[in-house]
């Protein structure tokens, strides 16, 4: 029996294939929610919804788009920024 911490669905369910070809369940975390524009909190693309310590293994190209305030405004906020700032 797994312990009750693993039976509840905090954890999601992810079933791996052993060398032995045994069907087993391994219990991982779940992933964060999708990355949000801090304007019009409308979600946020090219940014992988993963956890921490993965998202430290990856390149800093592949964490967020590469612009001005990637990562932090949607490219239609951001447009909207810059224009005003100019102004
Ligand atoms: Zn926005």
């Amino acid at each position: 029996m797994r312990p009750s911490k693993q039976k509840s669905r905090t954890f999601r369910r992810v079933y791996v294939r052993t060398p032995g070809n045994r069907l087993v369940i391994h219990y991982k975390k779940r992933n964060p929610g999708k990355a949000k524009c801090r304007v019009c909190k409308n979600e946020l693309h090219g940014i992988p919804r993963l956890r921490p310590f993965k998202m430290k293994n990856l390149s800093k190209t592949k964490k967020r788009p590469e612009r001005p305030y990637g990562g932090n405004l949607c490219s239609k906020c951001m447009r909207k920024l810059i224009i005003s700032k100019i102004r």
